[in-house]
């Protein structure tokens, strides 16, 4: 059902009957879809932007099959890059969503404090949930068993999913190939450091589980698990020894990430962006510098590293 990819050591891995990985590009986290007899289960939906392309794949998946129905979105966690389509895909096809425990309460209430997507300058439709997912929970997906996993650090309330026989761990953002989704500084300067510990833990969690392929939530899957632990840990240990060097990152993902969006930003919009988006603020407690000299010096960043060009006053995606 799915191509084979091959691993580091060049041998093919062939996921099981009823479950394929759709790998996205940047703005769309990768979406995993499950077919069985009581519909299709599609694992994080990707950014809103992409909404209607999520929307395609699915259906050009499952037409033709037995059961051709969406049943529901299971989200590995609540950022905007994960649960983008989720509105859409409801709206379409009612479909059931599924978010982690601890989303509901933001979720019911479209709460910001609670959500991410103002904190961090992102966008995502608004959307209902029909059912909740914790750490414990078995579902059968694609006709097999997967256990939900509580995967704290990078989000406090993600999950990950975990097919002991098949020996596939789906990782969200806690652990890709090479790194992890960033560590975001809240409006409570203590959290980091539990965040760190957390996602020190998660990985330990990785580590003790039978896991022969990991999914990530960005990139190709891949099988050198021990290796991608290792690249996670190091990283991690440099951002949380190193706190200003951590909010520097941050500040280069989230600009980075609006450029995506946006393709082009003038250099105002860009220090607008760092005055009014309260996780830079955040991240800046721990750099200290004016926002328009930290927007000045991320853009010099993005351009040196070739993430982004500028053209006179605007900065233009690259
Ligand atoms: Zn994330």
């Amino acid at each position: 059902m799915s191509a084979p990819f091959r691993n580091d050591r060049l041998e093919a891995f062939h996921f099981p009957p009823g479950m394929q990985v759709f790998e996205r590009g940047w703005l769309s986290s990768n979406c995993v879809l499950f077919e069985d007899e009581a519909g299709a289960t599609l694992i994080d939906s990707g950014y809103v932007t992409h909404a209607d392309q999520t929307m395609a794949l699915v259906l050009h998946a499952i037409e033709g099959h037995a059961t051709p129905r969406l049943r529901r979105v299971i989200n590995t966690h609540l950022h905007s890059d994960h649960c983008g389509g989720n509105a859409l895909l409801a709206r379409r096809t009612r479909c059931d969503i599924v978010i982690p425990e601890g989303n509901s309460y933001g979720v019911r209430h479209w709460d910001q404090r609670f959500l991410t997507f103002v904190a961090t300058g992102q966008h995502c439709d608004r959307f209902d949930f029909t059912d909740t997912i914790s750490a414990g929970d078995v579902l059968t997906l694609g006709g097999q068993e997967w256990e939900a996993l509580a995967a704290p650090g990078h989000d406090v309330d993600s999950v990950m999913f975990h097919c002991e026989d098949e020996g596939i761990l789906i990782s969200g953002d806690a652990i890709w190939e090479d790194g992890c989704g960033a560590m975001f500084p809240t409006a409570n300067p203590k959290t980091l450091d539990e965040d760190f510990s957390a996602a020190f833990e998660t990985l330990q969690l990785v580590e003790a589980i039978d896991v022969r392929v990991i999914v990530p939530g960005h990139g190709r899957p891949f099988t050198d698990v021990e290796g991608a632990l290792d690249r996670v840990r190091s990283r991690l240990r440099r951002m949380s020894a190193d706190h200003s060097w951590n909010g520097r990152h941050v500040v280069k993902v989230l600009l980075k990430y609006r450029l995506l969006d946006d393709r082009r930003m003038s250099v105002e919009t860009v220090r607008t962006m760092f005055r009014e988006v309260p996780t830079i603020a955040y991240a800046n407690r721990d750099i200290g510098l004016p926002p328009s000299v930290l927007a000045d010096r991320t853009m010099d960043d993005l351009v040196r590293v070739g993430a982004a060009r500028r053209d006179g006053d605007w900065l233009l995606d690259a």
